[in-house]
């Protein structure tokens, strides 16, 4: 898929990784970029629109576990846009000592946010299809001990996408489904990190496992998003680490039986 022309939503877009798939995607000549984010960065966005000032950038704030919020957020962003065609689900927050948070937003968000864009892009609602990319970690995948709570969500992403991803909803929608896995990132998400985790007494293992790490910048991760995007394969999971983009397969031990019909 190419991103010329395309008009975006980007969760959690005023900051960290989200901000810079904003700039990515104006830089590939998006026509429009609308971020929802709690954070007004204005700083940020200023700069956004007078480095691209031809183009559509919108700023909702709202909390992506607030459903009602959401909703109305994307009936306000499509009265901008004429088509919504790429939903990038960024927002999230690490605070395993506050679980229902978490999984709120983490969780939460990114089922309201999905549902709420399906309602506008599925070609059965008068929509032209297109693709969204749910933000889930390396530890959607394989758990990191430090962080059950955080863990669970990002495995709960990768749960909730692939179910979309199925080839029923496709032929439907039309909507693409991917599934993004950065490792570890340079941005506010971790800071105060061993304040925010569940056992206390992790602390001195957590800080040699966090430099052990490899660390990437936002504008790495973002590269490799866009690139993901581009590749626009329904169900694909893209670990992103070293600065690299690696597809990866998941093994299958259960099918369901409709799929076999
Ligand atoms: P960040 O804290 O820099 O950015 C997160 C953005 O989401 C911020 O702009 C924040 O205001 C916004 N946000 C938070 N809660 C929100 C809410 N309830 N509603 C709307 N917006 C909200 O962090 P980041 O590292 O850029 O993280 C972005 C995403 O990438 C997260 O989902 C995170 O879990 C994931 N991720 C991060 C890393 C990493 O190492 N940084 C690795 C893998 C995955
Ligand atoms: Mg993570």
């Amino acid at each position: 898929m190419s991103l010329n022309d395309k008009s975006v939503v980007v969760t959690g877009g005023a900051s960290g990784i989200g901000l810079e798939v904003c700039k990515r995607l104006l830089e590939s000549d998006a026509k429009g970029v609308a971020i929802i984010d709690i954070l007004e960065n204005v700083d940020g966005i200023g700069q956004l629109r007078s480095t691209y000032p031809e183009k559509n950038i919108l700023f909702i704030k709202a909390d992506v576990a607030d459903k009602t919020a959401i909703d109305e957020a994307y009936e306000e962003i499509t009265k901008s846009f004429e088509y919504l065609d790429i939903v990038v689900n960024v927002a999230g927050i690490f605070n395993d000592l506050d679980v229902s948070r978490t999984i709120g937003v983490n969780i939460g968000g990114i089922i309201n946010s999905t549902f709420a864009a399906m309602n506008y892009m599925s070609k059965e609602k008068g929509g032209r299809g297109g693709i969204i990319a749910n933000m889930s970690s390396v530890v959607g995948l394989d758990p990191l001990f430090l962080m059950p709570v955080y863990t669970s969500t990002k495995q709960a992403i990768v749960g909730f996408t692939r179910s979309l991803a199925n080839e029923i909803y496709f032929e439907k929608a039309g909507i693409k489904f991917i599934i993004l896995c950065p490792g570890a990132t340079i941005t506010q998400l971790f800071t105060n990190f061993t304040e925010k985790i569940i056992f206390p007494d992790m602390g001195d293992v957590a800080y040699r496992v966090l430099d052990r790490l490899h660390k990437q910048s936002p504008a790495d991760v973002s590269k490799c998003i866009l690139s993901a995007i581009e590749q626009c394969e329904n169900g694909s999971i893209w670990i992103i680490e070293n600065k690299q983009l690696h597809p990866i397969k998941m093994t299958r031990y259960w099918t369901s039986i409709e799929e076999k019909v």
